[in-house]
């Protein structure tokens, strides 16, 4: 009798290999009074030389031995920089209660958060404030950046393969209403067993941005 052996629709070696440098366990609290508690990892040989991070949260290491034994794969959210949003509140995008939602719900479960260090869809911050000041002008978030000169999204989530693969993570499901998340991820070697939509932070300071993100790169937000 021959055994079978039925691979992996996808292998982790899309990407080379990083390992977790250090990991430190760091209390949360946030504004709203909510606190949790994340395993904070840094990694030697992420692709792009930066200090991308990966934020443990809740029981991993049990929605790892899940996923092991054939379980459902860990809750994961790629979330990109935003300094003005993640730090200041700024009301003209929806980062900030996305980042606060995405940890909640993830620490509910078990599962990761990566904070990747890519602001403003990856043109950087300055390139941001300039194509906000654009967006003023009546361009869209998208026109806005290709008008500084930049694509529409230079994000690039290989990191992110990187960094699950070193803590044994080839599934996920992921949280995030980006489809183009998704199958980069994919495309990278990390399985992708279900998109969990995050909620809809709609404000009258976001509302053209949001539509933005619905209507150009096909985001799944259901705006009233
Ligand atoms: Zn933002």
């Amino acid at each position: 009798m021959t055994a079978t052996i039925v691979a992996h629709p996808t292998t982790a070696s899309a990407v080379p290999d990083a390992t977790v440098r250090t990991s430190v366990r760091v209390p949360l609290s946030f504004a709203d009074g909510y606190a949790t508690e994340a395993d904070v990892m840094t990694f030697m040989g992420l692709v792009d030389g930066k200090e991308h991070l990966l934020l443990g949260l809740g029981d991993w290491r049990g929605a790892l031995e899940t996923a092991r034994a054939g379980g459902e794969a860990p809750l994961m959210r790629p979330h990109s920089e935003c300094l003005t949003g993640d730090v200041f509140g700024s009301e003209r995008c929806d980062c900030g209660p996305q980042v606060r939602e995405a940890v909640e719900r993830i620490a509910e479960t078990g599962g990761f958060l990566a904070y990747l260090r890519q602001e403003g869809r990856g043109i950087g911050l300055y390139a941001k404030l300039d194509a906000y000041a654009l967006q003023d002008t009546g361009l869209d978030t998208y026109e806005a950046n290709r008008a500084v000169g930049h694509a529409d999204d230079e994000r690039d989530y290989s990191m992110v393969a990187q960094m699950l693969g070193a803590v044994g993570a080839d599934r996920v499901r992921l949280l995030s209403n980006n489809p183009d998340k998704a199958s980069q991820l994919e495309d990278l070697g990390v399985h992708v067993e279900a998109q969990v939509p995050t909620g809809v932070h709609l404000t009258a300071a976001n509302a053209r941005y949001l539509a933005a993100k619905r209507d150009v790169t096909g985001h799944l937000l259901e705006l009233a």
